[in-house]
């Protein structure tokens, strides 16, 4: 299938998903770039698509760094973890960074965009799961981290983000994250994927990250 006729299809399941749970308003599609080649980045241009999701600095700064002049209306948001020595490279290259997730981030993060004088927006990533291995606030952190740590760097968080374990329903890790968003008034709530943003729809999500729904699949 044509990268058109996977955003059509695309876009019908997310109508379709709205009419279900009686949603006015769409969220907004972040087509997950990352390890795709270039003939389906630009097949994505052509078909309209402006805001991208990688989850690597330099392979963002790679492939999108020189369409930025040509596509000025472009939004990058970075949804892997970030390093905080890479901190610098994306306040420069990101709009928006969904993984906000420790003070030592919140320090680096600060100080690049003093340095830099650009802002992109924040949201934190917020570990729903509890998973040792995964990036993120745990829940019982976050009130800390909103009202704490976030404000002493002067930092105002847009939003919250997660991924939920790849063993358990989706369902109640979204309904979560949604109800964490409401409570600290945060507009943005960034959660599904290609297998579960029909559910992650259905619990409010504002922004849906698909990737290989989209694409097809990527390089491993
Ligand atoms: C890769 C990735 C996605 C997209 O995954 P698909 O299953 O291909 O849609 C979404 N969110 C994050 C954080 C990712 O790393």
């Amino acid at each position: 299938m044509s990268f058109e006729d996977n955003l059509a299809e695309l876009e019908a399941r997310i109508t379709k998903a709205c009419e279900k749970a009686d949603r006015q308003t769409p969220p907004e599609l972040v087509a997950v770039s990352k390890r795709q080649p270039d003939d389906r980045i630009e097949a994505a241009l052509s078909a309209g698509v402006r805001v991208f999701g990688e989850n690597r600095v330099q392979e963002a700064q790679e492939r999108w760094a020189h369409r930025r002049l040509q596509y000025p209306d472009l939004k990058l948001r970075l949804i892997g973890p970030l390093q905080s020595k890479k901190s610098e490279d994306a306040v420069a290259l990101f709009d928006t960074i969904d993984v906000l997730d420790r003070e030592k981030l919140c320090k680096t993060l600060a100080d690049a965009i003093q340095k830099l004088g650009r802002s992109p927006e924040l949201l934190v990533q917020v570990n729903t799961g509890e998973e040792e291995q995964k990036s993120g606030v745990i829940p019982s952190e976050l009130d800390k981290f909103l009202t704490g740590t976030c404000p002493g760097y002067d930092l105002s968080p847009v939003g919250l983000m997660c991924i939920p374990p790849a063993d358990e329903p989706p369902g109640p890790h979204f309904a979560l994250l949604a109800k964490m968003a409401k409570r600290y008034d945060l507009p943005q709530v960034s959660m599904g994927m290609s297998g579960d943003f029909e559910t992650a729809i259905l619990f409010g999500a504002t922004h849906i990250r698909v990737g290989s729904a989209l694409f097809g699949d990527r390089d491993s």
